[in-house]
């Protein structure tokens, strides 16, 4: 059972909003930043789910306090208690791009490039930095504020330690992104094989799907290593040749990130190569701010910077770089003034912190298995929650108000969808596609004596740690400092218990039998790779009888549930909403006859939900009850055209599988 002591200390320094997405061990909240007034993403995991997989985490910490970008997710503070991590991060309310892709069906040749040479720039600066991240997917890719990319998830990332130059063993990543030498098992270069991943990347940007796929894993891997992928007809001769560069089977034929910065396909209409340097390098001391720090802290500006410049990844670290985050952004470098002394009998907030108090509900999440908090409501003008609470706020009833600031938002605006292009359409179209052949490596072995097997189950990798762990972190506190020591780890040991309880393989000699238990569940075919939890998992069956709002009970049944607030939620009629890219909009103008089209169909689809007002929390649930996918559907009304909407937001499982799923789903009403 959780202590309130977790929750303590995260409150201390951030208000903590709604769930903002899931991974396969984390769940992502907004949050505020007291001192500085910043929205930030905050990533909890709890060690107890994490179990072999804590060294993924630290991976994952010691990467993003190495590095710097402007196309990189900045990791502002960690913290660790005795169950839990916290890691603070830069907010990125536009969602992931995979969202956006199928959004917009497909990308045009022109914006694809505006993204794709911000991922190229992301990447030649991670290279640059000694690491490979080796989990390059479109869901990686989160949309900032600017409508720029932030590349997270350096969980799978590797440092070689003689540098990047050197041979690489762990088969990782997500199956349908996988170079050819990764899924055949052998030693690969971690940024060869990033570099065929982009390949995947683009290819999915100007297409809207992707170029290697199928459900049976033994037949994904066979068209991966053959390297033929559909050649469809709007498809440029340009971008058909970098796709061509990049997904080279043989690796060493491949184009390296290095060319691929002044290649004429990503030069084409800027006339310049992409810049890849970071525009905020690590260890820089920004006077401004910390005169600003300085201030708050009743220190001298000498002793503020020597105390930024320990890099511990605490509140002076969070405080500091979101006030330069500020600063970039042309706000006013401002902290919340502490409060009068009457009223605070600690000294200042940076280094005490914030006494909270019980204002947190745990409970063990009903579908993720992981920590969730009873959102809390604060004083925008009092940041000092624990001399002024102003009420603690259920989740149930935050939805409406938080959305005014959570993912998406207005900031899309531009990017609503026309009616007719907003329908989306249940399968892709790929006709008129030829097979590109220049890329096609001679493959001489049988499939089953080339592929990476999974790795067999070991009691230890189902292994959860069972009792609290102690501080696992222990991450040094400057920068740079032996960093590269550190993380150095190519290959994390541990079995399948990492995002979506895997991704990675051990090194366990091949098993014959293994072959025939290959097929592995659509949820996870564009999902990090975890071989070792596919076997179980034939993703065909569903599961069958455990239905909640669903077959059994019925529409009217499930209307009959409701509770008064959910009636209430009912009562007040759907939200007024503009056009956004991840609304649908249906010819329908009445929400009911909608909601309860979905509500009818949704059991059809086997999608489990609860229902609150217009709002509908959805999932699908595996074999042995695990959730495979959760997302939220609403019914909205649009102001222009008048018309019924339905919002989506995904929030766990497979995005590819989601965005058929939801299609299926929308398509019928
Ligand atoms: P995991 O490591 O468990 O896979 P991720 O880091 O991939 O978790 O985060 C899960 C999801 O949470 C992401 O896919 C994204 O939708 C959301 N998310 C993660 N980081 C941020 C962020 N910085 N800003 C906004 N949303 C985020």
């Amino acid at each position: 059972m959780p202590t309130i002591e977790n929750a303590a200390e995260l409150l201390k320094y951030y208000e903590v909003y709604e769930t903002i997405g899931s991974g396969g061990f984390a769940k992502v909240k907004l949050g505020r930043h007291i001192l500085t007034g910043e929205k930030v993403a905050i990533k909890i995991m709890d060690k107890k789910d994490l179990g072999e997989d804590l060294p993924r985490v630290k991976v994952e910490i010691e990467a993003m306090k190495n590095l710097s970008h402007q196309h990189v997710c900045r990791l502002f503070h960690v913290i660790e208690t005795s169950t839990r991590i916290y890691m603070v991060l830069e907010y990125c309310p536009g969602g992931e791009l995979f969202d956006y892709i199928i959004a917009k069906d497909r990308l045009s040749e022109d914006e694809t490039r505006v993204f794709f040479r911000q991922i190229v720039s992301a990447l030649a600066y991670v290279h640059s930095q000694g690491y490979a991240h080796r989990d390059l997917k479109p869901e990686n890719l989160l949309i900032d504020e600017n409508h720029n990319l932030k590349l997270i998830d350096f969980g799978l990332c590797a440092k070689p330690k003689g540098g990047l130059g050197y041979e690489l063993m762990t088969c990782c990543g997500s199956p349908a992104y996988a170079a050819p030498e990764l899924i055949q098992g052998k030693a690969y270069i971690g940024s060869e094989a990033d570099v065929w991943s982009m390949g995947v990347l683009l290819f999915a940007l100007l297409c809207g799907y992707l170029p290697f796929d199928d459900d049976n894993c033994m037949v994904l891997y066979r068209k991966i290593t053959r390297g033929k992928f559909d050649n469809p007809h709007w498809l440029s001769p340009g971008s058909l040749q970098l796709l061509n560069q990049m997904m080279q089977v043989e690796p060493r034929r491949r184009v390296t990130v290095h060319a691929l910065l002044d290649h004429p396909w990503m030069v084409a209409g800027y006339g310049s190569p992409v810049e890849w340097h970071s525009k905020l390098p690590l260890g820089h001391i920004d006077e401004d701010c910390i005169t600003e720090m300085a201030v708050n802290m009743k220190r001298s500006r000498q002793s503020t910077t020597k105390l930024v410049k320990e890099w511990a990844y605490d509140q002076t670290t969070a405080t500091y770089l979101l006030l330069q985050s500020k600063k970039q952004r042309g706000k006013p470098i401002r902290l919340r003034p502490p409060p009068p002394l009457s009223e605070v009998t600690s000294c200042s907030p940076l280094h005490q912190g914030l006494q909270s108090q019980n204002i947190l509900h745990f409970s063990e999440d009903d579908d993720q298995g992981s920590v969730d908090f009873i959102d809390t409501y604060y004083d925008d003008d009092c940041p000092w929650m624990a001399l002024t609470p102003q009420g603690v706020r259920s989740r149930d009833t935050d939805n409406t108000d938080m959305r005014a600031v959570s993912p998406a938002g207005d900031r899309r605006r531009g990017h609503g969808r026309t009616p007719e292009k907003a329908q989306i359409t249940p399968h892709r179209r790929r006709e008129q596609t030829n097979e590109n052949k220049e890329n096609v490596a001679v493959v001489t072995n049988k499939d089953a004596d080339i592929f990476a097997q999974p790795a067999p189950r070991t009691p230890a990798t189902n292994k959860k740690i069972a009792r609290p762990n102690k501080n696992i972190l222990n991450t040094p506190t400057s920068n740079n400092n032996n960093i590269g020591a550190k993380t150095t780890v190519d290959t994390p040991k541990g079995g399948g218990n990492a995002k979506d309880q895997s991704r990675k393989r051990g090194e366990e000699p091949k098993e014959p039998g293994d072959l025939e238990i290959l097929a592995f569940s659509p949820e996870r075919r564009s999902r990090s790779l975890d071989m070792a939890a596919s076997q179980g998992d034939s993703g065909q069956k569903r599961r069958g009888g455990r239905v909640f709002g669903s077959l059994e009970r019925g529409l009217d049944k499930v209307i009959t549930m409701l509770t008064p607030s959910k009636r209430r939620a009912l009562r007040d009629g759907p939200r007024k909403i503009k056009a956004q890219y991840n609304v649908t909009l249906t010819s329908q103008t009445n929400p009911d006859q909608v909601l309860h089209n979905i509500l009818t169909i949704l059991p059809e689809k086997h999608v489990d939900f609860t229902q609150k007002g217009y709002t509908l929390k959805c999932r699908t649930q595996g074999d042995f009850g695990k959730v495979t996918m959760a997302f939220e559907l609403e019914v909205c009304l649009l102001q222009r055209p008048e018309v019924v909407g339905v919002r989506r937001q995904r929030l766990k499982g497979d995005a590819w599988v989601y965005k058929h799923l939801v299609e299926d789903i929308l398509s019928s009403i």
